[in-house]
């Protein structure tokens, strides 16, 4: 399963009481404060959980591998909306696949 299929998942994979107080604790409002590169006017995003938009809970650390996730208590979690998880999962893909081509350049140089 990949990163953006099990973000959609709701109820979430991670655990539901994790689940309700990272909500309860995000007051049912999206956490983002401009890490998804959106919303730049005003870095804490206005969008709430509603029924036609729900929001995710996902890991403070963009980089936690599905699998990590289900393991994290609340703390760890944070509540955000579609849109800004959205931004989050992309940046962390660009991150990585940056990390990954200097990696390999690296890897191609130690053998030259
Ligand atoms: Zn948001
Ligand atoms: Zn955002």
């Amino acid at each position: 399963m990949t990163h953006a299929q099990w973000g959609r998942a709701r109820p979430p994979l991670v655990h539901a009481e994790a689940w309700q107080a990272v909500m309860a604790a995000a007051e049912w409002r999206c956490e983002c404060t401009g890490e998804c590169g959106g919303h730049r006017s005003q870095p804490a995003c206005p969008r709430e959980d509603t029924q036609a938009h729900r929001l995710h809970v996902i890991p403070r650390d963009p980089h936690t591998s599905p699998l990590e996730a289900m393991r994290l208590r609340a703390g760890d979690l944070r509540a955000v909306c579609e849109q800004c998880h959205a931004g989050i999962a992309r940046i962390a893909r660009r991150d990585r696949a940056r990390r990954q081509a200097e990696a390999l350049r690296r890897a191609q140089q130690s053998l030259l």
